[in-house]
């Protein structure tokens, strides 16, 4: 008998007695026990050793059935009386101690008086055949267990694994049955699957954590135990009654059958250690094995999406076969239509410039176990597409025999791409660094001072040095000595701030200075501390020296606006000024702060301003300046002549927004204009003293005859008062004749009046001629006088008007009275003549003294210009015209007529209010 045994013996607590008793009584046949009964089956008598086994040993002074000394089931195996057993071979069941059957088998036999029934101990023979039975079912169910257990298909196998529990558990009368294997981590052992009985207490759930307690039962050979043997178990069976089988591999223990609420001995007395070890071993054999086989598969299934995901896979060189094995997704990745293929044919899948390098490669792997580790293209199946970038790695494992090459390869063509377009990105920032007009530099912080690290190209063609020549002292020798204060605060600004904006002067390597603006900023790592300064110099040289020379000029403008001897102002389209400067607040007697706010049109009569603010009304943003002499009344001065420069600003949409105006004082020269004037008409009036004269001595000639002609009447008494009345009214109305030429004359000699007034230019010719006419008719001049029937009026000077007529007609007397002298027989005229259209009338005035030289033409209206002689001519009597008739607007030109000279007066007709 093996130790085993023996620790069966002991873990199913086998009765070693019984088998003593059984022992004995098969050794002596014949000593069992001895009934003896009567008729009617009353046990009368017991006798022999086995009576000890019995409950009832003794026969009660009533004798009783032997039926009472019988285990219930048995009892039907003696119906009827003792006669009828004979020839029977009867097993009983007997009442043994303890409630234990004792199994006895016997027969009967005819004495003197009643029957004697004799029986020998059958119990081992029985137990032996039961456990013969127990352990063909145990084996059956084993071999059931194991098939389908093997068979089922992977996804069924946690449900078939339940239901062999529960088909062990019924079997063996098993309340709580489950499998525990070690965790994941080998930590500590865990319910895998369980099953029980339906009215059993739940014991266990899936995934259960046992702990290590399983681990300390595994020091010797596997056996199944009792867990109130052990008390580590007592946690694993909450206390309850159980019962552990282990399953032992190669490895060791490798997984526990649990039985809870399980008294073994009694429920599967007749099932040996090896049977439950059988059991349990075809349970856990087969479940293990697949369990690993789905983890394999498991593996397998990650490796492959892996694979597929990472556009990866294996592969395999067998070089003796010269043949090359891919992993199938790699395979079919490639469009292969196997993973097997030659080398020969894997190569020239590869680009030709990456193909000899591959195969040196792979040829040295081979033969000297080098690794592998490339990245090569592989040419696409469709040779349109480019190719795909892989990154290939082998080594050799193994050796001998068991030499293998493998490697795997991986699709980089994304991270290629993105290396590529990382590189040209690269390229085109080196490239726009390079060629920006700035420099941008990196300096690395060290100690609290900024080490320059990196300078963009530009820094050479800008400056004229590069990175190698520069340290940070020569940095700041360069920097403008003037400028140097800025550039400490800028690094000290920097650090402190983290950012920083500064301009200076740096020398580049010529000796010539720049302005840069030095942008910068700190760069912190996660403490805070500072790491590097990136940042950019602009030259800014130009924009600075454009700058100062706009503030210059700025500048300039100002002083030369402020100083300047004209009137500048800014005012609004209502006339309200906005700015002016100080020769104008002088004008105006005020500050020129005063002058915003102050209205232009309060020193200027309603007319004048009329017409100014009409003025302003013609400009156009095309036409935006316009000129005008302007005429105000200045506080404390009496009339003020301004020649003024107006220029619209206008908006987009092209609406006057403001006016620049420059303003020069123009009273003193139109003073001496008037004076010249004046003067010129005193030397018309000089000039035409001998007219005068004549004009005076006509009616006292007249008045003389009358007085004569009268007095010599008188003389001879013959005084008649009609005669006397009508010599008298004679006389009368030469003295008015002569009262009018004086009066005009003196009418004629007054100063203008400031302010233009509306005329009839018809009146100016009356008036020339009243004072001329009889002159130029005394000196044989002929007058020829149009007839002019209209009626308009100018804007203008009536005395100036005439003025101008009277120098006309002197000129032309002068010229005809010169032509006469020479040549006695010619007969002079002037002709006066006017004509009007719509807008414009046309005085004439025209001789036939010869005309104007041509050559002499352009030069009449000089002021000074004269071709008479000195004290003769003054040479202002056609400029002064030319600007009293351009003062009215009009215009005053000559052309040579057939015989003389011809002058026109053209003026502007005021339209009818
Ligand atoms: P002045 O009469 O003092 O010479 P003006 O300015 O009046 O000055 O005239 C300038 C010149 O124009 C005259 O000297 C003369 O030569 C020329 N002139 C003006 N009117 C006539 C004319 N009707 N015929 C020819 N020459 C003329």
């Amino acid at each position: 008998m093996s130790s085993g045994d023996t620790l069966l013996g002991r873990l199913l607590q086998r009765q070693p007695a019984k088998a003593l008793i059984t022992g004995h009584a098969m050794s002596a046949p014949g000593v069992g026990l001895h009934i003896q009964l009567d008729a009617a089956a009353r046990v009368m008598h017991l006798a022999g050793p086995l009576r000890h086994a019995l409950a009832r040993q003794a026969v009660s002074a009533q004798p009783v059935p032997l039926r009472d000394y019988l285990m219930p089931h048995s009892c039907l195996s003696i119906e009827g009386s003792p006669g009828d057993w004979i020839g029977h071979s009867l097993d009983l069941d007997f009442q043994g101690l303890g409630d234990q059957p004792v199994h006895l088998r016997g027969w009967v036999q005819p004495q003197a008086e009643g029957w004697l029934l004799q029986l020998l101990d059958i119990g081992d023979l029985l137990l032996e055949r039961r456990q013969a039975r127990s352990r063909e079912q145990c084996q059956l169910l084993t071999t059931q267990i194991s098939e389908q257990l093997r068979l089922c298909s992977l996804p069924r196998l946690p449900q078939v694994l339940t239901d062999q529990l529960q088909l062990l558990a019924q079997r063996l009368h098993i309340p709580c049955i489950a499998v525990a294997l070690l965790d994941e981590q080998a930590q500590g052992w865990q319910v895998h699957q369980h099953a029980r009985a339906f009215d059993a207490p739940q014991l266990w759930h899936l995934g259960q954590r046992l702990g290590t307690g399983l681990d300390t039962l595994n020091s010797g050979a596997p056996q199944p135990l009792i867990s109130g043997e052990h008390p580590r178990l007592q946690d694993i069976f909450g206390h309850a009654e159980g019962f552990v089988v282990p399953y032992q591999d190669a490895q060791g223990v490798a997984a526990w059958l649990l039985c809870g609420f399980y008294p073994v001995q009694q429920r599967a007395p007749d099932l040996s250690h090896r049977d439950w070890l059988q059991l349990m071993a075809a349970l856990a054999a087969p479940l293990l094995e697949r369990l690993r086989e789905q983890r394999h598969h498991l593996h397998l299934e990650r490796l492959e999406a892996l694979q597929t995901l990472l556009g990866t896979g294996w592969w395999e060189l067998f070089g003796d076969r010269h043949e090359l094995q891919l992993a199938p997704s790699l395979a079919s990745d490639l469009g292969l239509d196997r993973g097997f293929l030659p080398v020969r044919d894997w190569l020239e899948r590869v680009h030709p410039a990456d193909r000899e390098e591959l195969n040196a490669r792979l040829l040295d792997l081979q033969d000297n176990s080098a690794p592998l580790l490339l990245c090569i293209r592989v040419l696409q199946a469709d040779a349109a597409q480019s190719p795909t970038w892989y990154r290939l790695q082998g080594q050799a494992i193994g050796a001998g025999t068991q030499r293998r090459i493998i490697g795997f390869m991986l699709d980089i063509s994304d991270i290629k791409n993105q290396q590529q377009h990382a590189a040209t990105a690269h390229a085109r920032l080196d490239n726009l660094i390079a060629s920006s007009p700035a420099v941008i530099y990196v300096q690395r912080y060290v100690e609290g001072a900024l080490l320059p690290t990196f300078f963009s190209d530009s820094l050479l063609p800008l400056l004229g040095f590069s990175l190698a020549d520069c340290s940070p002292a020569m940095l700041v020798e360069r920097v403008h000595p003037d400028d140097r204060d800025q550039y400490f605060e800028r690094t000290r600004q920097l650090l402190r701030q983290g950012s920083v904006q500064a301009r200076y002067r740096m020398r580049d390597s010529l000796g010539d200075y720049h302005w840069l603006l030095d942008e910068a900023r700190l760069l912190r790592d996660d403490l805070g501390l500072p790491v590097e300064a990136v940042g950019l110099w602009l030259d800014v040289t130009e924009a600075t020296q454009a700058a100062e020379q706009v503030r210059q000029s700025e500048e300039r403008y100002r002083l030369l606006v402020e100083d300047s001897p004209a009137m500048i102002c800014r005012y609004l389209p209502d006339l309200t000024l906005t700015f002016g400067n100080r020769p104008l607040a002088a004008y105006l007697e005020c500050e020129p702060q005063a002058l915003p706010g102050v209205n232009l049109g309060s020193w200027m009569s309603p007319e004048q301003r009329e017409a100014f603010v009409s003025r302003l009304g013609q400009l156009t943003p095309e036409f935006a300046v316009s000129t005008a002499e302007i005429n105000l009344q200045l506080p404390g001065r009496e009339h003020a002549w301004w020649v003024w420069s107006d220029r619209g600003v206008f908006d987009d949409q092209g609406r006057l927004l403001e006016i620049q105006a420059v303003g020069r004082d123009n009273t003193e020269v139109r003073r001496a204009q008037q004076q010249l004037t004046q003067s010129a008409k005193m030397a018309t009036l000089g000039e035409m003293a001998t007219g005068l004269a004549h004009e005076i001595n006509q009616p006292l000639n007249v008045m003389r005859m009358a007085v004569v002609n009268v007095l010599k009447r008188l003389g001879n008494g013959d005084v008649q008062v009609d005669y006397l009345t009508e010599k008298l009214k004679r006389i009368d109305a030469q003295v008015q004749r002569a009262a009018r030429v004086v009066d005009h004359m003196r009418v004629f000699g007054r100063r203008s009046e400031i302010e233009q007034q509306p005329f009839n230019p018809l009146h100016a010719i009356e008036g020339t001629l009243a004072l001329l006419a009889e002159g130029m008719r005394g000196k044989g001049l002929e007058l020829r006088i149009g007839e002019a029937g209209f009626e308009v009026q100018v804007r203008g000077h009536v005395d100036q008007l005439e003025q101008v007529l009277i120098n006309l007609m002197v000129n032309a007397r002068d010229a005809l009275l010169a032509k006469r002298e020479d040549d006695h027989p010619f007969q002079p005229w002037i002709a006066l003549d006017a004509e009007r259209d719509a807008q414009h009338v046309r005085l004439w005035v025209e001789d036939n003294g010869g005309g104007i030289d041509p050559r002499l033409m352009e030069r009449i209206f000089e002021p000074f210009f004269t071709t008479k002689p000195v004290c003769v001519g003054t040479g202002l009597g056609l400029s002064v015209s030319y600007g009293i008739v351009e003062n009215m607007g009009g215009r005053l030109s000559v052309s040579n007529a057939a015989h003389g000279a011809r002058f026109c007066i053209e003026l502007p007709i005021l339209p009818q209010s």
